[in-house]
């Protein structure tokens, strides 16, 4: 590997919820066959009367929780998951009769529910989550891809490895050889992720500024909302909605020392609850994980009236160790259980607090290793396949996760920890790989078949 040239953009992405692998990726991967059939030559599209998408591992155990369905239905209608209408995305297929006529150059094609077929579990395809899309003209296929959906709504087509972009400023590929290099270039974080970046997509600094700026504004606000939501959360088990109870909790004087708890996992269970009602979240690193980097910039927002600048700045240190944990391990919960998601999200998180409190690499890099350390073997056993229990409170625990491991980190000497970042994503990664595929996103252990949502 020639150096980490994932952008910050892709790893932060805005989009409707409630699972980046199940929902975003699904729609990009729809997105990129619609483009490719659109250069087919017009005679062939014109003979072409349906398109057939098969879902395939994770995407068949919980895609139907997950609206991985109305994902694809978007992708080939279109829409891009930034700039998608929620409500009009979760209209989609809410008849089962409902019929929806694709576009392909001058061509229309009807699309129904029954063209999404939910296929095999078990299957040898590279990548758990894996779809193909098919435009057929009778019995004949005229075109056909194969994607995987690999995390946090990251798409890759047969063949390709990461997607294309131009080297970083500054190659590094694990957290040690991150911290020589600030050191040997006497850079901040903040200042080499940024660089990079300009060396990765070719952007000025302003453009850089002002997407931070979409997503942080993005998180701020799926946590004001979910803050004055109310009700039930959709799908069959009827979860009500918690973040408002506790944001309102908080001001009883029986809590008083309770609050600051009360506060953060409020705006943590706000965030992933926008996420469950498949409204606009940010993928952080993935939608199940939406709610724990929200959480802590709410905080530093509206309680410790952190500025903008800085806010940005802790997101560049946050996607730092993204990068890492997603090139080293995985952030797919289909691939290494929730350890790769809420356990990613936490030590994000544990790294813009330990940043943004003005620590050197060192102490920012234990702050993101103890808050990944501890979510180790955790699971992804989503009841009934929908993204709501356990994976709405698990945000409101990865975020005091991700503070207690800050505050652990101020009392450590950096240069002196036993346990270090990059061995805890190779055990992660070695973790996952002996997990049972009953823990990665299939719905078929733990929570979800000891837990009856009737
Ligand atoms: S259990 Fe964790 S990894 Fe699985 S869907 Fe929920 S948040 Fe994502």
């Amino acid at each position: 590997m020639n150096g980490i040239n994932t952008s910050i953009f892709d790893l932060f992405k805005i989009g409707p919820g409630p699972s980046s692998s199940h929902t975003i990726g699904p729609m990009k991967a729809a997105c990129r066959f619609l483009q490719t059939a659109q250069n087919l030559p017009q005679e062939q599209v014109r003979r072409c009367d349906r398109i057939e998408v098969f879902l395939f591992g994770s995407l068949s155990a919980t895609g139907k929780g997950h609206g991985t369905d109305r994902a694809v239905l978007a992708g080939l209608l279109g829409w891009k998951p930034e700039t998608c209408d929620s409500e009009a995305f979760v209209a989609l297929f809410a008849r089962p009769d409902d019929s929806y006529a694709l576009r392909i150059r001058d061509v229309s094609i009807p699309f129904i529910q029954q063209n999404v077929h939910f296929d095999r579990v078990q299957h040898s395809y590279p990548f758990q989550n894996t779809l193909i899309f098919r435009l057929v003209a009778g019995q004949e296929v005229m075109l056909e891809k194969e994607y995987y959906s690999i995390g946090g709504g990251f798409v890759l087509c047969k063949g390709e490895s990461e997607p294309p972009s131009l080297p970083p400023a500054y190659p590094y590929t694990t957290m040690s050889e991150l911290v020589g290099l600030i050191a040997k270039e006497k850079i901040s974080l903040g200042e080499l992720i940024l660089r990079n970046e300009e060396a990765i997509q070719g952007w000025g600094r302003s453009r850089i500024d002002k997407g931070l700026d979409d997503i942080i504004f993005a998180m701020l606000e799926s946590v004001e909302r979910g803050l004055h939501a109310e009700g039930i959360l959709p799908g069959p088990i009827g979860l009500p909605r918690k973040a408002n109870a506790l944001w309102r909790q908080q001001h009883h004087p029986e809590h008083i020392s309770d609050r600051f708890l009360m506060l953060v996992s409020a705006y943590a269970i706000a965030a992933a609850e926008e996420n469950a009602s498949h409204h606009k979240v940010v993928t952080a690193p993935t939608l199940g994980s939406a709610g724990v980097i929200p959480g802590v910039l709410y905080l530093l927002k509206h309680h410790d009236k952190i500025p903008q600048a800085e806010l940005r700045e802790g997101m560049l240190a946050a996607a730092a160790v993204g990068f890492l944990i997603k090139h080293n391990a995985s952030i797919s919960g289909a691939e290494v259980g929730c350890q790769g998601e809420i356990g990613a999200a936490s030590a994000m998180a544990a790294a813009l607090l330990s940043y943004l409190h003005k620590h050197e690499t060192r102490r920012v890099a234990n702050a993101a290793t103890i808050a990944l350390e501890h979510h180790l073997g955790l699971t992804c056993d989503p009841v009934g396949g929908y993204v709501q229990i356990p994976c709405i409170e698990r945000n409101a625990v990865g975020v005091v996760h991700s503070y207690t491991a800050y505050i652990l980190a101020t009392a450590d000497n950096p240069r002196e920890s036993k346990v270090r970042f990059d061995q805890v994503v190779e055990a992660m990664l070695e973790t996952g790989r002996d997990m049972s595929t009953k823990y990665k996103e299939t719905s078929e252990g733990g929570l979800a078949v000891c837990v009856s949502i009737c």
